[in-house]
């Protein structure tokens, strides 16, 4: 793929420069430099054209029958894919043969997490197995309806650890900064499924609630780390986005921007090369979430090799889930297709005890069972680390190391903003 890195200027020589000064000289040479440059400008662009992003055949195939009316161009459109959303009962049973468990789960829903879903990334589903994986991930159930003992609606204790609207503090040097409440896809197994969605959600951006997070960051000279997310803060314009980057950078203690994202895996299409170019200049890193093998098409490929060709160092998180991508093979599927598109496998989590959630929620020993599947067993970039978030936040979780029962020489700590 070829790199759509900036060219480096090139070289000019200047030999028959005029040594003495004279001014028509000069304004010559300022023209051979210009004419040198444009012809180079040229050159580099006919030898590294700017790739047309892809579309794979599935979802061209979807596309031609479900929109019929959108073009190829209107597909890859970031913003076309998100005003397409499916949103409700009628545009998603257009589509998929929904269970009546399916359905009476979406008639019944209120209030945050709502369904949302790219045309992209459903065109990705299965249109009559509710059990396929990625289906099974964002179209709700019957069981979403069921709170088990153990589980809450903030099992982080996120809520708690807010210094000001939309900023978690919870340890000295990193923060999570909520920057939206809104997704392009909505996660059933989401940790923060009390604020995300439109219908109802709690947390709404506003420049003043930035503001007022920028002002107590400038006053925390020991935060040196913090972490966007949200919702999603890829669904952000690239103006806002900016906006807020770019304050970020002006505070001199902070020295780590990340992103958390799964816009490259459900809306590829928003990683434009705009977008790249100005997440090189604030030098961001991003931790994507991905969840299963199915995911990685032509076009999340393509996605990931455009933000790894502007130097975006990226790491992946992926929740583990049952029935879902709780089986080694499934893992090492999914970790060696995130190295090919040069993104490190980095943690594997414990799906968080939230409300609703026990049908996705595995043993911990299954995590420690796919971890030691791998480990020895693949090349050790592919190996994540296994993570779980104590409930109330900022407790022990367990750690990877080799050697099979669980004990106090496998905790180690791990802050709910990582
Ligand atoms: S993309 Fe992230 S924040 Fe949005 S619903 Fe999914 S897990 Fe939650």
């Amino acid at each position: 793929m070829p790199s759509e890195s900036d060219h480096p200027p090139s070289t000019i020589s200047t030999r028959g420069c005029d040594s003495h000064g004279d001014g028509s000289s000069v304004a010559a040479l300022t023209r051979e430099l210009m004419s040198r440059r444009g012809a180079h400008a040229s050159a580099a662009k006919r030898q590294h054209p700017v790739p047309r992003f892809p579309i794979g055949q599935a979802s061209n195939a979807f596309r031609k029958r479900f929109f019929p009316d959108a073009t190829v161009q209107d597909w890859n459109d970031w913003r076309w894919q998100t005003r397409n959303r499916i949103r409700t009962l009628e545009s998603l049973e257009r589509i998929l043969k929904l269970s009546d468990d399916e359905r009476r789960a979406i008639e019944r829903h209120t209030g945050s997490l709502p369904v949302g879903i790219t045309p992209y990334y459903l065109s990705l589903f299965s249109e009559d197995d509710p059990s396929e994986a990625l289906r099974r991930t964002h179209v709700p159930v019957g069981e979403e309806y069921l709170k088990v003992p153990g589980e809450a609606d903030d099992p982080l204790g996120e809520d708690h650890d807010t210094a000001v609207p939309g900023l978690v503090h919870r340890y000295p040097d990193r923060v999570l900064f909520l920057t939206t409440g809104f997704c392009s896809t909505y996660c059933r197994y989401c940790t923060r499924s009390r604020m995300v969605g439109e219908a109802g959600g709690e947390y709404h951006f506003s420049y003043g609630e930035w503001e007022k997070a920028l002002d107590y960051l400038k006053r925390t000279p020991t935060v040196r780390d913090v972490l966007l997310s949200g919702g999603d803060p890829l669904t952000l314009s690239d103006d806002r986005l900016e906006w807020l980057l770019s304050r970020l950078r002006q505070i001199p203690h902070i020295e780590f921007l990340r992103v958390g994202s799964k816009v490259p895996v459900v809306l590829p299409q928003r990683i434009t090369r705009e977008l790249a170019r100005m997440l090189k200049r604030y030098r961001v890193w991003m931790s994507i979430h991905y969840t299963h093998p199915a995911e990685l098409t032509p076009e999340v490929a393509f996605a990931a090799n455009r933000l790894a060709d502007h130097g975006i160092p990226m790491g992946s998180q992926t929740v583990l889930l049952r029935g879902i991508n709780d089986d080694a093979e499934v893992m090492k599927r999914l970790m060696h297709g995130l190295l090919i598109n040069r993104v490190r496998p980095y943690y594997i989590y414990q799906c968080d005890p939230i409300s609703g959630s026990s049908h996705f929620r595995t043993p911990v020993e299954k995590g420690l069972e796919i971890i030691e599947a791998l480990r020895g067993h693949t090349t050790g970039y592919a190996v994540p680390h296994f993570v779980v978030d104590a409930p109330g936040g900022g407790g022990p979780l367990l750690n990877t190391t080799p050697g099979g029962r669980l004990g106090a020489d496998r905790v180690q700590v791990r802050h709910a903003a990582e």
